[in-house]
């Protein structure tokens, strides 16, 4: 499916607008040689007989990285058909993940980070994919061994008992990985003053800003009494940035959880390269009433997300796909809509799914199109410069100098690959559970 320039060979690829990165530049030619960015220059300055790939019609930007992600196979062309070339995963089965990173380079799939398991308490929510923690000796034993696997980051769970997280962070430090976490009872700011640097879907703050709220979960936030919270969400807004703590809202994940109880639902599109148990499971979400409350709870967090960015937090972009049953890469689109929506700049966006989160993910290679950059490149139809579209039209994608056309990956796409992956197994204890009235969540 390589359709570049012949191995070894210099190629460009012009467009009228490319963006680096950091910003949009005019009319450029980013210039690949094997797996490699050797340069970035203006169309013109292209000697007249360089091989080259012009699109007048296309913005060009880095490969996108989702910096919130469960991974399964079935998702891994899709990802990439969407201009995805990296992906983070967020809590998974830690051998199972461990052997996928290994595979990549191989597979249709983007390259992988990964985080291991989901560090949790006594009664992990998601089994399958958790390592069960007990006492503060566990914790720190957890930190260690998950650290001395390899993983990329350290990732805690809602259930961590908030007098182990100060060693779990000091553990992860020391062994050279920033520590994340998804926050919930104990809320936000007591995770940052242990030293967590990521605070994960914002559910979290409820317990810094609303302790007494209704009983509930992300939909409180659809509450008519939230907005009264306003001045401590500026508070914690600003305490999160005098923490030195980053944001990834997932606010894709947010909207799926109306879009699901509406008429909308998961796309036709979506639905195609979706497993058929979890397109099945998605469509028997529906329920407008209870859509209205998301819908405003969407909105509200929104809102914090503007307060975020205007009190100057860090914010990454990442899907949580696949929870919520939204697809690969065009969850990641619709997140920078959102994010757009929330109060960035189109450029903005593009930024918190490139150069920012290679920043934090201390992966210097990704996110910018500079001399010595990898080779990650896409090509995506229309102006970006003016907006993010949230169903982008993909003309070309670039992994590492291998060129694919987005067509050629989604006809690869297996849908039907959901058995056996430790998420599959996962959803499926819910499902089952659900259906025996226990009730469960199926965020990860
Ligand atoms: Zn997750």
């Amino acid at each position: 499916m390589n359709l570049g320039a012949d191995t070894g060979a210099a190629f460009a690829y012009s467009a009228p607008r490319v963006f680096d990165g950091e910003r949009i530049l005019e009319d450029y030619a980013v210039i690949v040689e094997n797996s490699t960015v050797t340069d970035v220059v203006p169309s013109l300055d292209l000697p007249p007989d360089f091989p080259v790939h012009r699109r007048s019609d296309c913005t060009i930007i880095p490969g996108l990285i989702d910096t919130h992600v469960h991974f399964m196979r079935w998702q891994g062309a899709v990802f990439l058909a969407y201009g995805v070339t990296s992906i983070r995963d967020t809590g998974n089965d830690l051998r199972w993940i461990l052997q996928r990173r290994k595979e990549w380079p191989k597979q249709l799939w983007p390259r992988i980070l990964c985080m291991g398991p989901l560090l949790d308490g006594p009664s992990p929510n998601h089994p399958v994919v958790a390592r069960r923690i007990t006492d503060l000796a566990s914790a720190t034993t957890a930190v260690r061994e998950t650290v001395a696997a390899g993983v990329d980051g350290i990732k805690l769970y809602v259930g961590v008992d908030p007098g182990w997280m100060s060693a779990m962070a000091r553990e992860s430090h020391e062994g050279g990985l920033k520590i994340s976490m998804h926050c919930l009872a104990n809320g936000v700011l007591a995770a940052g003053r242990s030293g967590i640097d990521e605070f994960y879907h914002l559910d979290g703050i409820l317990a810094d800003v609303w302790p007494d709220h209704p009983s509930g979960w992300l939909e409180v936030w659809g509450d008519p009494d939230f907005a009264r919270t306003w001045d401590r969400q500026l508070y914690v807004a600003d305490a999160a940035r005098d923490l030195g703590m980053t944001a990834t809202p997932t606010l894709a994940y947010w909207e799926s959880q109306w879009r699901l109880r509406t008429e909308i639902g998961a796309s036709s599109e979506e639905r195609r390269y979706m497993p058929p148990e979890l397109a099945r499971w998605a469509s028997a979400q529906r329920d407008p009433a209870a859509a209205v409350r998301w819908r405003r709870a969407l909105d509200a967090a929104q809102k914090f997300v503007g307060l975020l960015l205007e009190r100057g937090v860090p914010v990454l972009a990442g899907s949580d796909t696949p929870c919520g049953g939204i697809l690969p890469g065009q969850s990641l689109w619709r997140e920078l809509s959102l994010l757009e929506e929330a109060g960035m700049s189109p450029e903005g966006a593009l930024r918190a799914a490139t150069s920012d989160a290679a920043d934090f993910l201390e992966r210097p290679q990704l996110g910018r199109l500079r001399k010595g950059q990898c080779a990650d490149v896409v090509c995506v139809r229309g102006d970006l410069s003016k907006q993010i579209p949230e169903h982008p039209e993909i003309a070309l994608v670039i992994r590492g100098g291998d060129v694919y056309r987005p067509s050629e990956l989604l006809a690869t796409a297996k849908a039907d690959l959901w058995q056996d992956d430790p998420w599959a197994r996962q959803f499926e204890l819910h499902w089952s559970r659900r259906q025996g009235g226990e009730g469960g969540e199926e965020k990860g």
